[in-house]
């Protein structure tokens, strides 16, 4: 009898995992390209990661994608581990090797720089300073990536001010930091303005830094995606500046994990944008 091939499985772990919208976006994709694979959101507690992630490849899983809270348990876990995951200390995307062994990597840069340059086609990384709010794990990936795209200097500013600096120590003299009630005069000479911290979303608190001094030729973007338009956003384009909104980061993450497990890059398009938000 001929042995039929064993459909692949993926999905997502977290907890809680409810909000998600990878299984959205990634059953999207599925149904696009008519691969006939499945991916599953699992809700599962830190004292069980580890047995959960050994048990996945015996049962068809080819990788999972990894969210908060286990983004930096996981690197304890892997066998294998990217540059990039090592640089942010987190890791987003799981690839379940044939040998076994469970290769970590950390996408989020990519997707916030992919995303940067679909919504902002002109932004140049060499023009000038970007400016981040927040210095948990989003902004790692973000301060990596903008490095590593040959950003100059990086102004950061979180409301707690040993987080930033453990950021300068880890990336270096390009990142300067500075006291959160200076937030609003730190971005008056940015190319760039970047939220990374959880304010400004449904259910949190408003962000409060003042955005007067933005000059109108800056890009400013969030990766707060719910609302799609966030106040920061709001303003800043009411100043005159280019906006792009924290969705498309979400999703351009998610191609390279999908391609990985998967063996088709899918392409981010309306298509998918509507998907992701249905
Ligand atoms: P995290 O590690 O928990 O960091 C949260 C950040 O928000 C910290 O800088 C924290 O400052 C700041 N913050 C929270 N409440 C605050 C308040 N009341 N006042 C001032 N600052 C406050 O979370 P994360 O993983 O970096 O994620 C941050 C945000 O990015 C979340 O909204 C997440 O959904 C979003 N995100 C989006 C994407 C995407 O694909 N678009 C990807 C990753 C993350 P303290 O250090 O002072 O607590």
């Amino acid at each position: 009898m001929t042995e039929l091939p064993r459909i692949p499985l993926a999905g997502v772990i977290g907890s809680p995992i409810a909000h998600s919208k990878s299984p959205q976006l990634h059953r999207h994709w599925l149904k696009t390209y008519g691969i006939p694979g499945h991916y599953i959101p699992m809700d599962v507690a830190p004292a069980n990661l580890e047995t959960v992630l050994r048990a996945l490849p015996q049962m068809g899983f080819v990788g999972v994608n990894i969210t908060i809270p286990h983004k930096e348990n996981v690197m304890e876990i892997a066998d294998l581990i990217t540059d990039s995951a090592t640089l942010i200390g987190a890791a987003n995307t799981l690839i379940f090797r044939k040998d076994g062994r469970i290769h970590a990597d950390n996408t989020d840069g990519y997707g916030f720089i992919e995303n940067l340059k679909a919504g902002a086609p002109n932004w140049n990384p060499r023009t000038g300073p970007a400016a981040i709010l927040g210095a948990g794990g989003a902004a790692r990936a973000v301060i990596a990536s903008l490095l590593d795209a040959g950003v100059p200097e990086i102004f950061l500013s979180n409301r707690t001010r040993v987080r930033a600096d453990q950021l300068h120590k880890d990336f270096g003299s390009r990142v300067r930091v500075y006291d959160w009630v200076q937030a609003g005069n730190m971005i008056d000479d940015a190319a760039l303005l970047v939220n990374t911290t959880s304010l400004g979303m449904i259910g949190k608190g408003e962000l409060r830094v003042p955005l007067d001094g933005l000059r109108t030729e800056a890009i400013v973007t969030d990766l707060v995606y719910a609302p799609l338009k966030t106040k920061m956003l709001e303003t800043a384009e009411e100043i005159g500046c280019t906006t792009v909104d924290g969705l498309g980061m979400l999703l351009h993450q998610a191609v390279p994990a999908f391609e990985r497990w998967f063996g088709r890059r899918p392409v981010v398009d309306r298509a998918t944008r509507a998907a992701a938000l249905r």
